[in-house]
C-alpha cells in the first residue's frame, strides 16, 4: 500500500515537472535558440539564385540572439521570401520571417511544417538582419527602405 502511494506521488511529481517545462518553453520560446553557433539569413530568388548571409562569429551570433524577444501572434496571410536558420550542434531551428512576422517552423513532416508557431518580428532582430542585408551592396535584399 505504502509502495503504491509512493509510486503515485512519484508519477505526480514527474508529470508536474513535465508540465512546468512545457509551460516554461511555451512562455520562453527564445530558449529554443540556446546553443546556436551560426545564423543563416536566406532570401529566395525568383529570377536569380537564392541569397545567403551566414553569421558565425560567436560575438555576432550572441548579439543577434540577444535581440530575440518573442510575443505570440496569430498567423497572417503574407508570403515570406526570407528565412533565418539557427544551427545548433545537433539540430537546426528554422524561422520564416518578414518585416512583422517571426514564424518558428518546427519539424518538417511529409514536406511541410505542421507545428508552426507565430510571433511578432522582434524589432532588434530585424534591425540586425536589415543592417547585414544592406551591407551587401552588390545584392538586392528586400528589407524595406
Ligand atoms: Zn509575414
Amino acid at each position: 500500500m505504502r509502495r503504491k502511494k509512493l509510486i503515485r506521488s512519484a508519477v505526480l511529481i514527474i508529470f508536474g515537472i513535465a508540465a512546468l517545462i512545457a509551460v516554461y518553453s511555451w512562455t520562453h520560446p527564445e530558449r529554443v535558440f540556446k546553443g546556436t553557433t551560426a545564423i543563416t539569413f536566406t532570401e529566395r530568388g525568383f529570377q536569380e539564385p537564392d541569397m545567403k548571409i551566414i553569421v558565425t562569429n560567436p560575438a555576432d551570433v550572441q548579439r543577434i540572439l540577444g535581440t530575440i524577444q518573442l510575443a505570440p501572434k496569430s498567423a497572417c496571410m503574407c508570403s515570406h521570401i526570407q528565412q533565418a536558420t539557427f544551427q545548433k550542434p545537433n539540430e537546426m531551428v528554422e524561422a520564416s520571417i518578414c518585416g512583422h512576422c517571426f514564424s518558428i517552423l518546427g519539424r518538417k513532416k511529409d514536406g511541410w511544417y505542421p507545428n508552426v508557431r507565430e510571433y511578432w518580428m522582434p524589432a532588434g532582430f530585424y534591425a540586425e538582419f536589415r543592417r547585414l542585408a544592406l551591407s551587401r551592396t552588390n545584392e538586392h535584399w528586400h528589407v524595406g527602405e
